[in-house]
């Protein structure tokens, strides 16, 4: 890794003042809708809401209490795959879950639940971020208190992907700045990398994911050369319907269910600068990118939390601090 050049962290500084004179209101679109799910819904109804609506999460809400009660993630769908396998003999009970039995679901199957971390709509943006990356939350959910019933709202949920975008889209004379390549300044992961090829099953790649605890799995072919990346949203069509025995069907079979207007995998090379990568980011919808050399083979993954933590982390020196300013 090559130390950090001057340019560079002027750019990162004028990234981390953004962050902290903005805040999360300003990230959300003038208008958007918001799908919140009955916390009592059966998990096998969530997941026709999931797919017909186009998302792939959704905050829950206890009625009974009306409160906040989580958030809904592909990762939930994955644990109780893995219910179904450890607890084959309880497979009729599957399908009379209720979204609020999925933290007895992570309890049986032993992991640790997530955090319910949330932030107030009107704390800068930084706050969003940092609490984002230090409880490995991948979205976060914009909570605030209505003055009348003095009771909890959802405004809405900021994921890692949005700020990204908010930063590509607004502070392009500080990316600009970014010239230092992906090489230099080590942004991502290049050893013991997670693979799978087109013939594993999909139930294959779901236990590397929990294993490695992460969101998506390069597929390769045995020269590994990437053909695709099978993501943890890929999960959701293999059980629509309850039909857990698509997941023992190969991930390839999987892949083409994937709905006509995915947009594709996008990758980069180890010498692309940083200041590239934001271009590709305020061009198009990209999740993670998979490195290469020139001839397709994999070299390593570069996650959004890899960009955010790198814009947020490095190079912090003391005088910078975790200091927000008032909203
Ligand atoms: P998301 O991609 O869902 O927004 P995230 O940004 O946390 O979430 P993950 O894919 O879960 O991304 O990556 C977490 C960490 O694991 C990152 O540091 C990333 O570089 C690394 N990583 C990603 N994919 C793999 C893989 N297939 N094998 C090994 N490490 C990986």
């Amino acid at each position: 890794m090559t130390p950090i050049d001057e340019e560079q962290l002027q750019g990162l500084k004028g990234l981390r003042n953004f962050l902290r004179v903005r805040t999360s209101y300003d990230v959300l679109p003038l208008s958007f809708r918001l799908i919140v799910l009955d916390n009592d819904l059966l998990i096998r109804k969530s997941l026709d809401i999931l797919i017909q609506n186009g998302i792939v999460s959704a905050p829950l809400w206890d009625s009974h209490q009306s409160r906040f009660a989580g958030l809904l993630t592909a990762t939930d769908y994955i644990n109780l795959i893995q219910y179904y396998c450890q607890f084959p003999e309880h497979i009729d009970d599957v399908d009379k879950f209720r979204l609020s039995s999925l933290r007895d679901i992570e309890k049986a199957i032993g992991v640790l639940p997530l955090e319910t971390v949330s932030v107030h709509p009107t704390k800068p943006l930084y706050e969003a971020c940092s609490r984002m990356l230090k409880s490995r939350a991948r979205r976060i959910p914009l909570v605030d208190i209505d003055h009348e019933t003095e009771r909890e709202t959802v405004v809405s949920v900021i994921t890692q992907y949005r700020i990204l975008k908010f930063i590509a889209v607004n502070t392009e004379q500080h990316t600009a700045l970014l010239k230092q390549t992906v090489r230099e300044i080590g942004l991502g992961t290049y050893k013991n990398l997670a693979t799978a090829k087109m013939m594993d099953s999909v139930l294959e790649v779901i236990n590397l994911m929990v294993v490695h605890n992460i969101s998506a799995v390069p597929i390769v072919d045995k020269n590994n050369v990437v053909l695709n990346v099978f993501e943890a949203v890929d999960v959701i069509p293999c059980i629509k319907g309850g039909v857990y025995e698509e997941l023992k069907s190969t991930v390839g079979d999987a892949l083409s269910r994937r709905p006509d207007d995915f947009q594709g995998i996008y990758t980069c090379q180890e010498d692309d600068r940083l200041d590239t990568i934001f271009t590709t980011l305020r061009q198009s919808r990209v999740h993670r990118l998979v490195v290469i050399d020139d001839n397709w083979h994999l070299k390593g993954m570069i996650s959004l939390s890899d960009i955010l933590k790198y814009v947020l982390f490095t190079g912090v020196s003391s005088d910078e601090g975790e200091y927000f300013p008032p909203p």
